[in-house]
């Protein structure tokens, strides 16, 4: 990838965006816009539809005709399949404008986005396309008088809220398996990164996805997010977020339809670090990157440091000057490790963070400040607090932030058990060459992924997904399509 076509990109005007319902372009009912704010500047660099609660219901009504009509379910999965390809070809033959504009509308850098955003999104869409029509029911193991089908239907109108950090990644973890299976979907983005993913769908009809299977209504989370969440039309809510909006989303299906509600929500992951790790250098690099990367805007980050006392201060000091050597700024530059933070709300949380991290006896080794302030846009240094006890607010509460807070250990027990006394159980990681020790931290530590000797990577063979407060229902791999899917079962007597 060359700067110079980047640089070509990176003003180009974004005309504003409408809802797309039934395959058209659609404003608000009552006219409503938000401006969209480009944290690499503070400028409006857009505006997008301010969805209503008639909008909502709108997209949904559509969905759920073309859900009923079977214009998309009643298509042999071959060419459901045949379909999907298309439209993972043209993202990724567009890739470079999608990840140019998601970078201006949510401050990723670009380096991370062109991989983790367009061609995270183009190899899952294969995924799933590619797997539909190799997946079979079952013949139950009935007595010779009957015959037990288990057919796999799709569920009906599939309701997809997603955040902010990864919008074409993780949008493309709920969209691949749902329309894959024969669903249709309502999507809503989240207010401050809607624009790759209202692209994403245009490019979906191009590739043939017939109107109104896929539709898209921006807009705030407590106005068009609450009207998908009580729809008494939605069969399934997938989503990924924070754990406030999660709960609620359980209470808006208990208060309508009582719809299925998969949920992947926040994580404090522990990262840690045995004296006998493999490679203490590597795994120093890897500390850092795999906190600050995005801004440690990342639901999996490594979070928090757990180290083995006797490596303690020489571990930190390298983590600390791994963490100083990465360039913060423009987030459109290839050379830049750490983009913006999505916006002046989110900035002014991580330092609050760190105002109270200080507050509870942490000590701020490097960072702990906006910087690059001139810029208009929202910056922040990556930041270590030593000195974290399990119990402190850093230890327990999610910042998504780059604030990385570390806590000594002593024996492989009490890595443990601060490993696991937080709420979340999301990811984790362990470093050690003793690889009885490595499968007894696989099987210990509560979480849905746990990483050893590497931290991140984990690609669509795999599920990602919490325990406890970090969520349940995982995206990614064929197990994913068991959400989007239901049991049916046919006994027929011989
Ligand atoms: P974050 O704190 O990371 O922004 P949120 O959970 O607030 O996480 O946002 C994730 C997604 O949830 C966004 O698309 C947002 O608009 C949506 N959302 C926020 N509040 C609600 C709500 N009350 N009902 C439904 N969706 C919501």
């Amino acid at each position: 990838m060359d700067q110079g076509k980047i640089d070509a990109l990176r003003g180009r005007p974004v005309n504003a965006f409408s809802h797309l319902i039934d395959g058209k372009s659609v404003p608000a009912s009552d006219g409503g816009t938000m401006d969209v704010l480009s944290p690499i500047d503070g400028q409006v660099l857009t505006q997008i539809a301010r969805g209503t609660a008639i909008d909502m219901e709108t997209a949904i009504a559509t969905a759920r005709t073309a859900f009923e009509d079977r214009r998309w379910a009643g298509q042999p999965p071959a060419a459901r399949k045949a379909v999907l390809l298309k439209w993972a070809d043209l993202i990724e033959a567009n890739a470079l404008e999608l990840a140019v504009l998601g970078v201006r509308d949510n401050g990723t850098e670009i380096g991370m986005a062109l991989k983790a955003e367009p061609g995270s999104a183009v190899g899952t869409i294969r995924f799933y396309a590619e797997a539909i029509d190799k997946v079979y029911g079952e013949i139950a193991p009935t007595s010779d008088d009957v015959l037990g089908l288990i057919h796999k239907e799709p569920v009906g109108v599939v309701g997809a809220i997603v955040p902010w950090n990864f919008p074409m990644m993780i949008g493309a973890w709920k969209l691949a398996p749902a329309l894959a299976s024969g669903n249709s979907v309502v999507l809503k983005p989240a207010e401050t990164a809607s624009l790759t993913l209202l692209r994403m769908a245009e490019l979906a009809l191009d590739a043939g996805l017939p109107p109104g299977v896929l539709n898209v209504v921006t807009g705030e989370g407590a106005v068009v997010g609450e009207a998908l969440g009580l729809s008494m039309n939605v069969d399934v809510l997938v989503f990924t977020g924070s754990g406030a909006t999660g709960r609620r989303l359980m209470e808006y299906s208990a208060r309508s339809n009582m719809k299925r509600v998969y949920l992947e929500l926040g994580g404090k992951s522990p990262n840690i670090v045995f004296a006998d790790a493999p490679d203490l250098a590597e795994a120093a690099k890897v500390a850092a990157s795999g906190m600050f990367r995005n801004a440690g805007q990342v639901c999996v980050a490594a979070s928090r440091l757990l180290v083995e006392a006797s490596i303690h201060d020489d571990f930190v000091a390298e983590v600390v000057k791994a963490a100083e050597a990465m360039r913060v700024g423009d987030p459109l530059r290839l050379d830049t490790q750490i983009g913006a933070v999505n916006s002046g709300a989110q900035l002014e949380q991580n330092l609050r963070f760190v105002e109270i991290a200080a507050q509870e006896g942490g000590q701020i080794v490097t960072g702990g400040a906006r910087i690059l302030q001139e810029t208009g846009g929202y910056f922040m240094a990556p930041t270590v607090v030593t000195g974290v006890t399990p119990e402190a607010k850093l230890a327990q509460q999610e910042v998504f932030g780059p604030v990385l807070g570390v806590t000594p250990f002593r024996t492989e027990d009490e890595a443990v058990r601060i490993a696991n006394s937080t709420a979340y159980g999301l990811a984790g990681a362990a470093w050690t060459a003793n690889l009885g020790r490595a499968h007894r931290m696989v099987r210990a530590v509560r979480t849905g992924v746990m990483h050893i000797n590497t931290y991140g990577g984990p690609d669509v063979t795999v599920p990602i997904g919490g325990v406890g407060q970090s969520g349940n229902g995982a995206d990614k791999s064929l197990h994913a399509l068991d959400k989007y899917v239901n049991l049916k079962t046919a006994w027929i007597k011989l």
